[in-house]
């Protein structure tokens, strides 16, 4: 169509012709056009512009772009446009000598080109933002055509190349068409689209004073992704412009405010902005050798083109990106770092003792259900992270926290709908009795405050634990977890008692030294090894506590919310209830939320007596996403699940040649005993070189944890069996280089 006349009607025919149709008449003034013959009218009724189309335009096409006005000056919010006029018998296109003939009201203002500045960038985006939105659900069979000032047509340019004089642009342009060819092109119709305006150019904005008064020329309309859309606005608006990157960023947080932008599309931003750059260039050349009468005006575009293509192409891609992002308000995936870079970074700005997992570590880049991805681009089967309770990445967790963080992120020092709700499901969860919630930020800091809750309540200040327990990082919680001190660091107000298996951990009690505030137990026994507790062991120990005056603390950080199967707790084998339960980990999925579950009873006891607020616990957003992962923990049956496939893989596990002493645990929270550390570190070394992560355990370190997200299914089993047998097949093969002591959390 860009090769066909433009049409040339005299004045007398065209007012003949719109007399005729429209019932219109007054003045004709011809206006510039490209490939159409437009005109203004001043009538009696108000100004008009005439658009007598080029005949090779086709009446779908005009009649989608009459119809785009009638459609947005019935929705809300809409920008200005022009109001499409009907001929007399209720047509949107007349149809004349094989031209369509179109007419709509002429608005005030005049064009951003003639008055640069008037309007900023970012209003100019909230106006994209405000037409995008109200195009949203407006359709019409003519967007589905194929348009030329389409980034994905970008091929159909190469043969107008040779158009382009200068041999050093021309290698530029044709650069770049090759790259969104190949690389953008194919993304594309993946991204959000919609019908666009697709040419929001400085001619078709039209200001009065500062404000925007109407976006016109729906010509290009096309139903394409709207992303590109904003990429054509930019090519314009980056002309000239001393900081092209700000520019772009001004646009896109303009439109954020009517359209969330994705990562993805900002990705593909840069690219889009090239190549409509590429598209005025070579279009412009290839016209101006078609109509050298008309060169002037079509060539118009094309020198501040080939300047913004200069200065677009000499940024830094990942500063552009970065820049784009930060101000879209739209996180874009950077490119992971050299992984030896990563660590050599890491050991001088983390604190030694961190240890790192695996030998050489993993270095992580992204995480979707139960898979990992690493930098190299290989995935790995995690059958280790039970923090990510509900998988890795799983959508509901990501929105729930970007939407309540958009709208309102505040403590428990107001009145809010999330904490009090969280507070109801949890507590749901558990027996009755167990209804009166504290809001932590760690698991450490939730068994901290159980620790501090118990000595109040009771006056007493001993404690008892298991031998190799672990309860965390404070002060007073890392004194309780033997697992990580030497003998030199026990404490006397520590008594430890031995995790369930042969022994009798009641009998233990009556030897305390100190008159106990509690007894906690890590009611899976991860660190001792792993046991699943008979109820008569947890039970026993219950009375055993009460009796001596303390409580009964059930530390559900691991065995919590399902892990154990449909029991929901690990203190469930048991018919004694906890006097506390403290909960983390899973609890946020990744987010940091620790919770302390007590009686009504105990809470005013301790309320009467101490203090307690945490600025971050029970936080609007913490409390949402906790919400949001008993949702979907209930959802997606995830207990039940967990006590399918454990019981899956726990008898698959019990068929395996090697060296297995035992197969405990209970749901998806697994340990494999084998008689020596080095054997259970050679198959750690060993399936995670067969791309399945799990973790070791135990006083001896000799028992193989596995512990998935509970996304967890009978094929993900499957390929865990594989890997384990193979690596007990192979132990010599999996041996670490590094020697250092394995994490075991
Ligand atoms: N209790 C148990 C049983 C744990 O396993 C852990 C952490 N591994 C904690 C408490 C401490 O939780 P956090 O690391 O969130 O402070």
């Amino acid at each position: 169509m860009l090769e066909s006349p433009i049409p040339r009607w005299d004045l007398a025919q065209v007012a003949a012709t719109l007399v005729r149709l429209f019932h219109l008449e007054g003045d004709l003034t011809p206006l510039p056009g490209e490939r159409d013959q437009t005109l203004r009218l001043d009538s009696p009724v108000g100004g008009f512009v005439v658009r007598i189309a080029n005949r090779a335009e086709d009446l779908a096409v005009l009649d989608m772009q009459q119809a785009v006005l009638e459609h947005i000056a019935c929705r809300p919010g809409g920008p200005p446009v022009p109001e499409a006029r009907r001929t007399a018998d209720g047509r949107r296109v007349a149809e004349v000598e094989g031209h369509g003939v179109v007419v709509s009201t002429l608005l005030a203002g005049e064009m951003l080109r003639e008055a640069p500045g008037a309007v900023g960038v970012f209003d100019l985006g909230v106006a994209m933002g405000r037409l995008q939105r109200s195009l949203q659900g407006f359709f019409h069979p003519a967007a589905g055509r194929t348009l030329l000032w389409d980034a994905r047509n970008v091929a159909q340019l190469e043969p107008m190349l040779s158009a382009i004089e200068d041999p050093e642009l021309r290698h530029k342009v044709a650069n770049v068409i090759d790259q969104v060819g190949s690389e953008v092109v194919p993304i594309l119709n993946s991204l959000p689209a919609q019908v666009i305006h697709n040419d929001f150019n400085p001619e078709n904005l039209l200001v009065s004073g500062s404000t925007l008064s109407g976006v016109v020329d729906f010509g290009d309309m096309v139903h394409g992704p709207r992303v590109m859309d904003v990429a054509v606005a930019a090519s314009y608006l980056i002309a000239g412009a001393a900081d092209p990157i700000a520019v772009i960023g001004d646009l896109c947080r303009g439109v954020q405010t009517r359209v969330r932008l994705a990562a993805e599309e900002l990705e593909v931003l840069p690219n889009l902005v090239a190549a409509r750059l590429c598209q005025s260039i070579a279009i412009g050349a290839w016209r101006a050798t078609l109509h050298p009468e008309n060169a002037e005006y079509i060539l118009g575009d094309a020198e501040p083109a080939r300047e913004a293509l200069g200065s677009l192409m000499a940024l830094d891609r990942s500063e552009l990106l970065d820049r784009i992002s930060i101000a879209a308000g739209v996180p874009v995936a950077r490119h992971p770092a050299p992984t030896a870079k990563v660590l050599a970074t890491r050991r001088r700005v983390l604190a030694p003792g961190l240890f790192l997992s695996h030998a050489p570590p993993l270095h992580l880049v992204s995480g979707d259900g139960v898979w990992l991805r690493d930098a190299a681009g290989r995935r790995y089967l995690d059958a280790y992270n039970n923090v990510v309770h509900v998988g890795h990445g799983h959508p509901l967790i990501a929105q729930t926290l970007a939407s309540q963080t958009l709208r309102l992120n505040t403590n428990t020092r107001y009145l809010t709908d999330e904490v009090v709700a969280y507070a109801t499901r949890l507590t749901a969860l558990l027996p009755d009795g167990l209804d009166v919630c504290y809001f932590t930020n760690s698991g450490s800091e939730a068994n901290d405050l159980a620790w501090r809750i118990a000595r109040t309540v009771t006056g007493n200040d001993g404690v008892v634990v298991t031998e190799y327990a672990y309860h965390g990082i404070t002060a007073a919680v890392m004194a309780m977890s033997p697992e990580e001190l030497r003998p030199d660091q026990w404490e006397p107000w520590v008594t430890t008692v031995p995790p369930p298996g042969d022994h009798d951990a009641a009998a233990v009690f009556d030897g305390l030294s100190r008159v106990p505030a509690a007894l906690i137990f890590d009611t899976i026994f991860s660190s001792d090894g792993i046991f699943d507790p008979p109820g008569e062991y947890l039970d026993a120990s219950a009375a055993a506590i009460r009796e001596a005056g303390g409580l009964y603390i059930a530390d559900e950080v691991q065995a919590g919310l399902g892990r154990v199967g449909s029991r929901m707790w690990g203190f469930a084998t048991g018919s004694a209830i906890p006097d506390i339960v403290t909960l983390g980990k899973p609890i946020g999925n990744g987010h940091p939320i620790g919770a302390v579950v007590t009686t009504a009873e105990i809470a005013r006891r301790f309320a009467d007596e101490a203090y307690f607020f945490s600025t971050f616990g029970g936080n609007t957003v913490s409390a949402a996403v906790g919400t949001a992962v008993i949702d979907i923990t209930e959802a997606e049956g995830l207990p039940e699940r967990a006590e399918r496939v454990g019981n899956y893989l726990r008898a698959a596990i019990r068929q395996m040649r090697g060296p297995v002493v035992a197969v405990r645990g209970a749901g998806l929270f697994i340990g494999v005993e084998v008689e020596q550390a080095a054997t259970a570190e050679a198959i750690v070394e060993g399936m995670r070189k067969r791309g399945v992560l799990v973790g070791t355990t135990g006083p001896s370190g000799n028992v193989v944890k596995i512990r998935p997200p509970m996304v967890f299914e009978e094929r993900h089993a499957d390929v865990l069996v594989q890997a384990l047998q193979e690596a007990l097949d192979d132990p010599a093969g999996g041996h670490s280089s590094s020697g250092s002591r394995s994490p075991r959390r």
